[in-house]
C-alpha cells in the first residue's frame, strides 16, 4: 500500500517520499488508518520500527485541517529522543511550517520559555520539564491540546516520571485524542494505558 491508500494527504504523502519513505512500515500501515479515525491508539513497538511518524503523521493531517497552537503535547523520555521526534515532525510537516518547542533538561529554562511564547504548534518535552514549564512559564496552558503522545512510556516510567505524568494528565482536556507507544507492555503501561485512553485500537508489531 501507498502512503495516500491509507488516507495520508498528499501534501504528507510527499514529505515522506521526499524523506525516502517508499511505502509505510509495519506500525503506520496497522496504526494510521485508525488514529484518522479518531481513535486512541496503544502501539507496542521498538525502536527503528517508524513508530514515530506513525503518531507524528496522524497529527499532522488533523493539523492540517484545523490549525492552531498547542495542538499536540509528546511526552518522551529522554531529551535525545525528544529532539529527534521534534525533527521528524518538522521534517514531516515542512510543507504546512509546522512550528515544534522542545522542552528537555540541559536548556537555558528562559530561552524555552520565549519559545513557548511564539505559540507552537507541538511541543515535545520530558514529563519533568513540561511540568516544570506549566508551574513557571506565565500564559503557557495545555487547555487547547487536541493530541496527547507518549512515547517510549515503559522508559517514562523507568526514568522516574510517574508524578509528573499524572499532574500534566490532570490539566489536559479530555477531550483529545491519545497515543501510547512502548516497547513493552509493564502493569505501569497498563496502569496509564487505563488511565488515558479511552477504548484504544491495540497495535502490535
Ligand atoms: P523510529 O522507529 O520512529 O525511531 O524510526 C526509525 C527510522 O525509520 C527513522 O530514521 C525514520 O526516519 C525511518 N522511517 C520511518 N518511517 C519510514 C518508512 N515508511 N520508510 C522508511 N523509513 C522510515
Amino acid at each position: 500500500v501507498t502512503f495516500e491508500e491509507l488516507g495520508v494527504h498528499p501534501q504528507i504523502a510527499e514529505a515522506c517520499y521526499k524523506l525516502g519513505y517508499k511505502a509505510p512500515k509495519e506500525i503506520q500501515r496497522e496504526s494510521i488508518p485508525w488514529a484518522l479515525k479518531g481513535r486512541d491508539i496503544i502501539g507496542l513497538a521498538q525502536t527503528g520500527s517508524g513508530k514515530t511518524a506513525a503518531f507524528a503523521i496522524p497529527v499532522l493531517e488533523k493539523l492540517l485541517e484545523q490549525p492552531q497552537a498547542l495542538f499536540a503535547l509528546v511526552m518522551a523520555p529522554t531529551r535525545e529522543l525528544a529532539f529527534q521526534i521534534a525533527e521528524q515532525f518538522e521534517a514531516l510537516g515542512a510543507i504546512i511550517g509546522v512550528k515544534c518547542c522542545v522542552l528537555v533538561g540541559g536548556i537555558d529554562t528562559m530561552q524555552q520559555s520565549l519559545a513557548l511564547a511564539k505559540k507552537p504548534h507541538i511541543v515535545v518535552g520530558t514529563p519533568g520539564k513540561v511540568h516544570y514549564h506549566l508551574e513557571n512559564t506565565k500564559g503557557f496552558s495545555l487547555r487547547s491540546i487536541k493530541f496527547l503522545v507518549m512515547d517510549e512510556a515503559d522508559r517514562l516510567f523507568s526514568n522516574d516520571f510517574e508524578e509528573e505524568i499524572n499532574a500534566i494528565l490532570k490539566v489536559i482536556p479530555k477531550e483529545r485524542q491519545t497515543f501510547l507507544f512502548s516497547a513493552t507492555m509493564t502493569s505501569k503501561v497498563a496502569k496509564l494505558q487505563r488511565a488515558s485512553l479511552s477504548n484504544p485500537v491495540r497495535v502490535q508489531v
